[in-house]
């Protein structure tokens, strides 16, 4: 399997009150083209900030505050200009946050939503995007995906709305997709219809994924390799059946004895 992305010694740091607080300390791990890796790590460990640094999305106030390479298939991405990133996020990569509702605009409809992806990004019109973006709401498991088109965001559930996500997310064919706890915020039956279809979409799409979650269920399900994130740096990078069966880290230790 050839090499999607790889992430080489990253750091990020943010700036209060004239100190320099750093976060992500010096991580390294890459994604091949096809497979699901899992970001697995303690609340604060730097998942998101991982994850929002490949988007091009960590907060610059005060100055950069992202270092080292975030090589993308053959392009590094901390080169780019905001311009050239803004075309990479609507093109290449996407991703969906733990709660739909933030990310989703609750003025514009959802059908308003999807469309303007595909008109600004895909150079679509109207009509094309409207058609497009029927086609994505049933793939997501909308069967009267014309209904919805004209809905606006609150008139769904939560469930309902992390599908939307994912259409939108799908709507740019991502060569990766980035999902950053995507079903924490959800019960649990509709958790698991989720994940059920990031799977069936992976296979389909042919795209690869990097799936944050702290549910080690979730990763023996979807993922072929794992990384335990521990304190802003990657403290083992390993296959799954390697990782439930011999954690190397004292933290994934724990994170395993925890399960029952
Ligand atoms: P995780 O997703 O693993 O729970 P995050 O990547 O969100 O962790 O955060 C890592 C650390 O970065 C946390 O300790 C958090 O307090 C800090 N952090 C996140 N965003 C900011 C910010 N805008 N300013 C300062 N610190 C931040
Ligand atoms: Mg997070």
């Amino acid at each position: 399997m050839s090499t999607l992305l790889q992430v080489k010694n990253l750091k990020t740091h943010f700036f209060s009150k004239n100190k320099v607080l750093p976060v992500v300390d010096g991580v390294d791990f890459e994604v091949k083209k096809g497979e699901t890796l899992a970001i697995v790590g303690e609340s604060g460990s730097g998942k998101s900030i991982t994850s929002l640094s490949i988007m091009g999305l960590v907060p610059k106030p005060g100055g950069k505050t992202v270092d080292g390479e975030i090589i993308f298939d053959g392009t590094d991405l901390l080169q780019l200009s905001e311009n050239e990133m803004f075309k990479v996020r609507g093109n290449e990569i996407a991703m969906i946050f733990q709660e739909p509702m933030t990310s989703l605009n609750p003025v514009l409809t959802i059908g308003e939503q999807i469309t303007e992806v595909l008109i600004y990004h895909k150079k679509m019109s109207k009509k094309e995007a409207r058609q497009k973006a029927v086609e994505l709401l049933k793939i997501v498991g909308f069967a009267r995906a014309e209904e919805i088109l004209d809905d606006y965001p609150h008139r769904l559930s939560g469930g309902m709305r992390q599908r939307v996500m994912i259409a939108m997310a799908m709507s740019c064919d991502p060569k990766l997709l980035i999902a950053d706890e995507p079903t924490t915020a959800l019960d649990v039956t509709v958790q698991a219809q989720i994940l059920e279809l990031m799977k069936e979409l992976s296979e389909k799409f042919d795209s690869s994924i990097i799936l944050i979650t702290h549910d080690l269920g979730v990763v023996a399900e979807l993922a072929d390799r794992v990384i335990v994130m521990y304190g802003g740096q990657v403290v083992e990078e390993t296959g799954i059946v390697e990782l439930f069966d011999n954690p190397l880290h004292p933290y994934s230790k724990g994170l395993l004895g925890s399960v029952p």
